[in-house]
C-alpha cells in the first residue's frame, strides 16, 4: 500500500481507535506476562473499581482484547506456573464459583441462587474486561447521541424453539421476542427511503470494481418476473456469459438434478457432498460460479461452501434445489442448526446491543445495585456501575479481569466437599474456596484448568474447535453515500470482509437509532477467517491464529479500503467519514457444531461434547461447547443442567 493511497484512506486521521498493543504483539502470549507474586487484598486493586471505568464505550480491539488471554495462553503453553508462584489465599469462602460471566455463566448464578436462595453466596469469575462473553455491548456516542451495536451474539433466534427452561428464564427478565420483535424492529426504514441489498463485484476476483444492486424479492411466485430479476442483475455483473447463465440456472431453474430418485435417497446424497461439489458435479455448473457462492455458509458454520453438506445448505436456503422435490423436514446427518433449521427454528429477535441485554439483564437481577431500571426496554439505556458488581457485603459477586488459572476438588473427587479455585489478576495469583464450582468457560481451557480430570474426558474436551469470527463496528458521520448508492447493504464475496451494512433500525424505550442519513450512524462489517479445501476443525484453527496474528492496522486498512471502494461512487470520503472503528476479534467464537462431511456419526453418549461435560467431584460443566453449537438457547440450557448436576451430587 502507498503512503498516499493510506492517506487517501485516512490511516494517519486521530479517531477513537487503535490499542498500543495490537494483535501480533499478543498472540505470543507469554512475552507480555507480568511477573506474578503472593496478592493480598484483590478487591482493593480491581480495576473495575476505578471511576470512569466503563468497558463498553472503549474502542480498538475488543472481544479477545488485549490483557485478556496471555495468562490462559501461558497456561497452556505450561509457563504460567513457572513465574506465578503459590497464590495467596484470599480467606473467601462461597457457595458457588463460576468460572465465566457470559450468558451461561449468569444463568448459572441465576438457576443457582434460584435454588439455594437469596442469600446463596455466589463468586462469578471472568477473565475479560467486561461481563456478557460472546453477547458483548459496543456502544458509542456519536455526535452527542447513543448508539448501540452488537459485538457479538446477536439474535434470540436458535434452530431449535427455546426450552421451557431457557424461554422461562426469558419470560422472567421480561423478554417476549415475538411482541418485541413487532413492537421495537424498524424493519420499514430502509425500505421506505428505497434503500436495498447489493453486491459488490472486487477487481481482484472479478476482474474490476462494481457494484450491482441485488435482483429483490418482490416477484412473489412469479417465476417469470424471478427469471428477468435476475437476469438483469447478472447482466449487469463482471461475470462472463457462461457464469452468468449457470447461476441463473441454480438461482431460478425448477430442474431435479439428481431425476429418479426417491427425497429419502436424494437428501442422504445431498449429506455427503460438500454444497460445492453439488455445485459442480451434480448441477454442472461452470467453476466460475464457486467465488459468488464460496462465502454463503461462513456466518453459519465458520467455514466456506467446499465444507458444509449440500443438504444444510438446501436446509439454510441456498438456491439450486427447487425442482428436486425435496420433503420439507430434517433428515438424518444434518448439523444441528440445518435439522433445527429444516425443521423450522425458533424466534428471531434482537436488542440494539444484541443478546448483551441479556446479560445485562441478568446482572440487574443478581446485583440490582449496579444497574438501575425496571423493564427490559430501559435495560438498552441504563448505565451499569461496575464499582457494584464485586461489593464484600454482596452474596453474589462479580470479579472481571480475572483469569481462573487452576479449579481443584478439595480431596478426592468422589468425597469432596469443596473446591479450591485460583486466578490470576493484574500481576497477582488469589485462590478463593467453594461448595462447588460451575465452568462456564470454553472446553478447550477445562484440561488447562482440572489436570485431574480423566484422560478420555481431556481428550473429549479438546475436540471441539471454537469458530473464529471478527465483528466490527465503524461509526461514520453520515450515511448520504448509502442513500445516494441506493443501498443499506452489500455482500462482498471476494473481500477481505464479506459484507457491510447499516446497523439495525430500532427504536427502543428511548433509544432509537438515526432515521436521517445526514445523521451519523453505525456500520457492522464482518469476517470468517478460514482456510478453503481443508476439514472444518482444521480451517478454524487456522483461522484462530490469523485472528491472533492480524495487528489492528490491517483490520483498520481493510475497512477503510473496502468502504471507499464500495460507496465510491456516493462520494464516501473514508478519511473524513469515519469516526471510530472498535473490533471485535474472536479466535474463539462460535461453539463447534458437528460436521456430517468431518466428523462420524457417534451414538449420543459418545460424542465428544457429551463425555466433555461430565461432573468431576463438585465440579461441572456448562457453556454452549457443552451442548456442541453455539447459540443463547443452549448456554441457558447447560447452565441449568450444570447447576442441577451439583445439587445431585
Ligand atoms: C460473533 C458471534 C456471534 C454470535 N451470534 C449469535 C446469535 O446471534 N445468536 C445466538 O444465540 N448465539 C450467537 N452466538 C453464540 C454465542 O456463543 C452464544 O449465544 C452465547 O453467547 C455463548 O455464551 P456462553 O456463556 O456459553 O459463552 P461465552 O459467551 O463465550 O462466555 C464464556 C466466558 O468465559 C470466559 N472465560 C474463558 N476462560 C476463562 C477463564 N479461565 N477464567 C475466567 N473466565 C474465562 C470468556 O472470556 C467468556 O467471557 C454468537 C457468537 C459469536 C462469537
Amino acid at each position: 500500500m502507498s503512503n498516499s493511497y493510506d492517506r487517501y484512506l485516512g490511516m494517519h486521521r486521530k479517531i477513537t481507535r487503535r490499542d498500543f498493543m495490537n494483535g501480533a504483539a499478543m498472540a505470543i502470549g507469554a512475552t507480555w506476562l507480568p511477573s506474578f507474586s503472593m496478592g493480598n487484598s484483590p478487591a482493593a486493586q480491581e480495576p473495575q473499581n476505578e471511576t470512569g471505568y466503563y468497558p463498553s464505550t472503549r474502542t480498538g480491539m475488543r472481544g479477545s482484547h488485549p490483557g485478556s488471554f496471555e495468562v490462559a495462553h501461558s497456561l497452556r503453553d505450561g509457563t504460567f506456573w513457572d513465574s506465578a508462584g503459590e497464590p495467596a489465599d484470599t480467606g473467601e469462602s462461597y457457595d458457588l464459583v463460576i468460572v465465566g460471566a457470559g450468558i451461561s455463566g449468569l444463568s448459572a448464578a441465576y438457576f443457582f441462587r434460584e435454588q439455594a436462595g437469596k442469600s446463596a453466596r455466589v463468586l462469578l469469575l471472568e477473565n475479560t474486561d467486561d461481563f456478557g462473553g460472546h453477547a458483548k455491548r459496543n456502544e458509542f456516542h456519536l455526535g452527542g447521541r447513543l448508539q448501540l451495536m452488537n459485538g457479538g451474539t446477536v439474535s434470540i433466534d436458535s434452530p431449535t424453539p427455546y426450552s421451557p427452561v431457557a424461554d422461562g428464564l426469558l419470560k422472567k427478565l421480561g423478554v417476549d421476542p415475538p411482541q418485541f420483535e413487532e413492537k421495537y424492529s424498524d424493519n420499514k426504514l430502509y425500505r421506505s427511503l428505497g434503500l436495498r441489498s447489493a453486491v459488490f463485484f472486487d477487481k481482484e476476483t472479478f476482474g474490476e470494481d462494481r457494484l450491482v444492486l441485488s435482483p429483490g424479492r418482490d416477484w412473489d411466485e412469479d417465476d417469470a418476473r424471478h427469471q428477468n430479476a435476475w437476469k438483469a442483475f447478472l447482466e449487469k455483473t463482471p461475470l462472463s456469459p457462461q457464469v452468468q447463465r449457470d447461476i441463473l440456472r441454480i438461482q431460478t431453474s425448477k430442474i431435479d438434478f439428481m431425476p429418479g430418485l426417491p427425497s429419502t435417497e436424494k437428501k442422504a446424497r445431498l449429506s455427503k457432498i460438500s454444497y460445492r461439489d453439488f455445485l459442480i458435479n451434480v448441477v454442472k455448473a461452470d467453476p466460475g460460479v464457486i467465488p459468488f457462492y464460496q462465502r454463503r455458509t461462513e456466518g453459519e458454520w465458520g467455514v466456506g461452501i467446499d465444507a458444509e453438506p449440500a443438504l444444510d445448505c438446501w436446509a439454510e436456503g441456498l438456491p439450486g434445489f427447487d425442482g428436486m422435490g425435496l420433503e420439507p423436514g430434517a433428515a438424518p446427518h444434518m448439523s444441528y442448526s440445518a435439522a433445527g433449521y429444516a425443521n423450522g427454528g425458533s424466534y428471531d429477535f434482537h436488542f440494539p446491543d444484541g443478546n448483551a441485554s441479556i446479560a445485562r439483564l441478568l446482572v440487574r437481577e443478581l446485583i440490582p445495585d449496579a444497574i438501575g431500571g425496571h423493564a427490559a426496554e430501559d435495560i438498552v439505556t441504563a448505565q451499569v456501575d461496575y464499582n457494584h458488581l464485586d461489593r464484600q457485603a454482596a452474596p453474589i459477586r462479580l470479579r472481571l479481569n480475572s483469569t481462573v488459572v487452576r479449579v481443584q476438588n478439595v480431596g478426592p473427587p468422589n468425597s469432596a466437599k469443596e473446591v479450591q479455585i485460583a486466578y490470576a489478576s493484574g500481576s497477582k495469583v488469589f485462590s478463593v474456596r467453594a461448595k462447588g464450582c460451575v465452568l462456564a468457560c470454553w472446553n478447550m481451557m477445562i484440561p488447562y484448568l482440572c489436570p485431574d480430570l480423566p484422560d478420555a474426558q481431556k481428550e473429549a474436551l479438546h475436540y471441539l474447535v471454537k469458530v473464529p469470527l471478527v465483528y466490527t463496528s465503524v461509526g461514520i458521520k453520515k450515511w448520504t453515500a448509502f442513500q445516494k448508492l441506493g443501498i443499506h447493504n452489500a455482500s462482498a464475496p471476494g473481500c477481505y470482509w464479506s459484507g457491510v451494512g447499516l446497523n439495525s433500525a430500532m427504536k427502543m424505550g428511548t433509544y432509537r437509532t438515526p432515521t436521517s442519513p445526514d445523521d451519523p450512524i453505525l456500520i457492522h462489517l464482518g469476517r470468517t477467517p478460514c482456510k478453503p479445501g481443508l476439514p472444518a476443525r482444521e480451517q478454524h484453527k487456522i483461522g484462530r491464529y490469523e485472528l491472533l496474528a492480524t495487528p489492528f492496522e490491517v483490520f483498520e486498512r481493510n475497512i477503510r479500503d473496502q468502504l471507499a471502494r464500495i460507496l465510491k461512487n456516493g462520494g464516501f470520503d473514508p478519511a473524513r467519514d469515519i469516526e471510530a472503528i472498535t473490533v471485535n476479534r474472536w479466535p474463539h467464537g462460535y461453539g463447534y457444531e458437528y460436521n456430517p462431511l468431518f466428523d462420524p456419526d457417534w451414538p449420543e453418549d459418545q460424542r465428544p461434547n457429551v463425555i466433555g461435560r461430565k461432573r468431576f467431584g463438585r465440579i461441572t460443566i456448562a457453556n454452549t461447547d457443552s451442548a456442541a453449537t453455539a447459540y443463547t438457547d443452549a448456554a441457558i440450557d447447560q447452565a441449568y443442567r450444570a447447576v442441577n448436576e451439583l445439587k445431585e451430587s
